[in-house]
């Protein structure tokens, strides 16, 4: 007995290293404070790009160390290499965001360590994370029996709501080989590696021919569908995209959803690029039919500019989600009482779960929602100021975009084109992304990160002038 109060005393000693005194907090705290203040002072400037690389001396050797030298590593060897998520100059890809209240809101998670996965562990947690949940469902117009869930990501997000189509047409066996699904050739590839990993990799697939504008023909889709029913095929899923990540490009969303259930097929809409520019007055025709969906994805660590880490999913059908997330288990008993509330567990492949909806709640409760689309319409503006000042120093642009990508190419076609990219990657002043549309080489402009301003488009254009000159 004396030995084990003895050692029980000596690791207690130890394991309070876990725990700091308030004091020690306070000191570490100001030097992540120091760290992102200077950071961030700097963030609207940075170069979009750094290529600085491979990582070094990160390896764990299970010796403590200073925080001072941890975040001296973290500036030199993470933070200041490769892309830069947070920079102005970020205009590749889809850029995410990284707004500072959702930084403080996962600080805060973190420290109360909310448990989101069951309300009745966290009746408050889980109320925040329903609370976005319903304010989707309205700027979505989505029913109030929808259900949803806050996801890591739009991946994941997507996985679930094709689950619960596959569910719901109760797609399995022989059925597998026979069932159809249709989609533009523009569709995030996340929609093929889910549909890998719920077990549909089988099924036949229709990739759509777009229009000019890349959107999918509803003809089209109306055509291919009766000559699959016609074929003895069963055609259970359209999938249509709100913003694809090429073009921006909105699919007719209020015909492919007649379409869709005219043939009582599940409709799903992914909408992780360009789903929040619903907010707004001046996109809102291009989004109608949105309502009709029966799975609906969106992004906010794109279009609310919140850090990586979140997509959101409703789903109108509680019980196809049902079907394959919600488990009960014995040590679980105590959590099965007669709540109203739904728990995240049930919809989704997380038990435990990060409190990501505070990321969400925190910002829209704090800021209001008007920033949020004041910072979304300067991006559509941003993007139309692009393409004057693109055509301006002789670059060939894309169609007029719905959204906030466009893209454009050198007159001399392809090879001028890629050595243009290749240089500007040099530069790397601000981050470009190139892509292949139409058969061409082409150079993307995205502009959804909330540090992009009107300096930062003069600063591209003067980088791609730059780099013209050096062809
Ligand atoms: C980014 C994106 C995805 C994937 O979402 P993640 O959050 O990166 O997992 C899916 N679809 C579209 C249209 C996207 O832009």
């Amino acid at each position: 007995m004396k030995s084990l109060l003895q050692k029980i005393e000596q690791l207690e000693a130890s394991s309070r290293e876990l725990d700091p005194p308030a004091q020690q907090r306070e000191k570490a705290l100001k030097l992540v404070q120091q760290f992102s203040e200077s950071f961030l002072s700097n963030a609207h400037l940075e170069k979009g790009y750094f290529n600085n690389g491979d990582p070094m001396g990160l390896g764990i050797n299970g010796q403590p160390h200073e925080l001072n030298d941890l975040l001296e590593k973290y500036k030199n060897e993470i933070s200041s290499n490769g892309i830069q998520a947070a920079s102005a100059a970020h205009l590749g890809y889809i850029p995410g965001g990284g707004i500072y209240s959702a930084a403080l809101s996962d600080f805060l998670a973190a420290v109360t360590n909310e448990y989101a996965g069951m309300y009745y562990a966290s009746p408050g947690a889980v109320t925040v994370e329903n609370e976005v949940i319903e304010w989707l469902k309205e700027v979505f117009l989505f029913p109030s029996s929808t259900v949803g869930n806050l996801a890591s990501g739009g991946s994941i997000a997507n996985l679930i709501a094709l689950t619960a189509a596959r569910d719901f047409h109760q797609i399995k066996k022989d059925k597998i080989e026979r069932s159809v699904i249709y989609m533009s050739s523009h569709v995030h590839h996340c929609i093929h590696k889910a549909l890998r990993i719920i077990g549909l990799e089988d099924v036949i697939v229709r990739e759509l021919e777009l229009d000019d504008h890349f959107k999918i023909n509803s003809h089209e889709l109306e055509a291919r569908i009766k000559e699959d029913i016609a074929l003895g095929l069963y055609p259970f899923l359209t999938i249509a995209s709100a913003g694809t990540t090429d073009t921006g490009a909105i699919d007719p969303l209020a015909k492919i959803g007649e379409i869709a259930h005219s043939h009582s097929m599940w409709y799903h809409i992914d909408g992780a690029y360009g789903g929040f520019f619903n907010l707004l007055e001046s996109r809102k025709k291009l989004f109608q039919g949105i309502e009709l969906a029966d799975s609906l994805v969106v992004d906010p660590h794109k279009g609310l500019f919140l850090p990586y880490g979140v997509g959101a999913v409703l789903i109108k059908n509680k019980e196809a989600v049902f079907q394959s997330h919600h488990y009960t288990a014995n040590y679980m008993q105590d959590a099965l009482g007669s709540f109203n509330s739904l728990n995240p567990a049930d919809l989704s492949p997380e038990l435990s779960k990060h409190f990501r909806g505070l990321r969400v709640w925190l910002p829209l409760q704090w800021h209001g929602v008007q920033v949020f689309k004041d910072c979304l319409e300067e991006k559509l503006l941003l993007t139309e100021y692009a393409r004057i000042e693109l055509e301006r120093i002789g670059m060939l642009l894309g169609p007029i975009p719905d959204l906030s990508v466009t893209f454009f190419w050198h007159p001399k076609g392809d090879e001028a084109t890629a050595k243009l990219m290749e240089l500007i990657h040099l530069d790397g002043d601000v981050f470009l992304s190139s892509s292949v549309i139409d058969n061409k080489k082409v150079i993307r402009v995205a502009i959804l990160a909330f540090r992009t301003k009107k300096d930062t488009i003069d600063r591209m254009v003067a980088m791609v002038q730059r780099c013209l000159t050096q062809l």
